[in-house]
């Protein structure tokens, strides 16, 4: 059977190789090493991320460790930072993994991607593909304190994913989740109906 190294998984998950992805990929690992989880153990240790941007490094981020938004054990705050939190239900242990403030290239990829977006064609995206991959080559090889500051910290842990039943919306007939539906004067209603419904 061929197994897929981490690595591997990312990017088969992302698509493409970009610095992003390199980013989440060494955080994730930083993450679980931090907090002595094994990867294939990570549910059993419930393992919960948060992930402050809506970048490629979330990917990485959701491969390495398995946390996902359908499993509810990934958070997203999109502050727009490249700054992870892991931690671990079962002892509550927790580390944050935040980027360092650095110019690893971007200034030259989004010139490069100027150029695409004003029509360069095939020429102008092979050498923005090529770019990414040359920067993300480097961030895999450099020395991570030179990449992360990681420190631990207490969080809150979000509330476990649960199974739940459904009712219908008054307003447009659709089911709903019972904890997302909303009661306005005796009517039971999904969240667009109710906000449609007080306008
Ligand atoms: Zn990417
Ligand atoms: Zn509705």
């Amino acid at each position: 059977m061929c197994v897929q190294s981490p690595w591997e998984k990312a990017l088969a998950f992302h698509g493409h190789v970009c610095p992003g992805l390199v980013l989440g990929f060494r955080a994730a690992e930083i993450g679980l090493r931090e907090l002595g989880v094994e990867l294939t153990a990570a549910e059993g240790a419930g393992l919960v991320c948060w992930v402050e941007n809506r970048a490629c490094a979330v990917d990485a981020i959701q491969a390495v460790t398995g946390c996902t938004l359908g499993k509810a054990n990934l958070v997203v705050a999109d502050y727009g930072k490249q700054v992870f939190t892991f931690a671990r239900r079962d002892n509550g242990k927790a580390v944050r993994v935040s980027l360092k403030l650095l110019d690893y290239g971007q200034g030259e990829l989004v010139a490069l991607q100027e150029k695409v977006l004003a029509g360069g064609g095939e020429t102008a995206q092979k050498a923005l593909a090529r770019k990414r991959e040359e920067i993300a080559d480097r961030l895999l090889e450099m020395p991570e304190q030179e990449l992360f500051v990681v420190r631990p910290v207490t969080v809150q842990l979000p509330p476990p994913q649960r199974v739940q039943t459904m009712v219908a919306c008054n307003a447009c007939g659709e089911g709903v989740f019972a904890g997302a539906a909303q009661t306005r004067d005796g009517r039971v209603l999904c969240a667009p109906c109710a906000a449609g419904a007080g306008a």
